[in-house]
């Protein structure tokens, strides 16, 4: 779905690259509290699983998101990382899930303006509810390709 939002709008082809060399996983993600994406988290995660091939890394798990500003969030991008809630996700909304990851992937792409869009129809706006899914020309313009 990331790619079926990007592309025909962005012109950005998502690809899967692969999951994580066996040389690099560990079998442990050893942090505690919320998931924030510190710098002890970000490199707990490099620990856990990583590949130097991949540009974005997206962790799947059920630990829960600190919030940001006040909102309740099922997912966090910083720098190369994502991390998916996926203990909010008890519905097996994989559609949701998926527009969740293009939303991050948004952030991910566009460091200087990948924050929040305040129409409730963009793939940008802070929550997921409404399901927006348009990628406006000026959030197109600040894509890093
Ligand atoms: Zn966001």
């Amino acid at each position: 779905m990331a790619n079926a939002l990007w592309f025909p709008q962005a012109n950005v082809r998502v690809e899967f690259h692969s999951v994580w060399t066996p040389e690099s996983a560990t079998s442990q993600f050893n942090v505690k509290g919320p998931i924030d994406l510190s710098q002890a988290q970000m490199t707990a995660l490099y620990e856990y699983g990583n590949n130097w091939a991949a540009n974005l890394l997206v962790y799947f798990g059920g630990r829960t998101i600190a919030g940001i500003r006040g909102y309740s969030t099922n997912a966090i991008t910083d720098r190369n990382k994502t991390y998916v809630d996926t203990s909010t996700n008890s519905k097996q909304d994989y559609a949701k899930m998926a527009r969740t990851l293009a939303h991050e992937i948004g952030h991910f792409i566009c460091p200087t303006g990948g924050g929040h869009d305040g129409k409730a129809t963009d793939l940008m706006f802070a929550t997921n509810k409404s399901g927006g899914t348009q990628i406006r020309r000026a959030r197109v313009r600040q894509v890093i390709r």
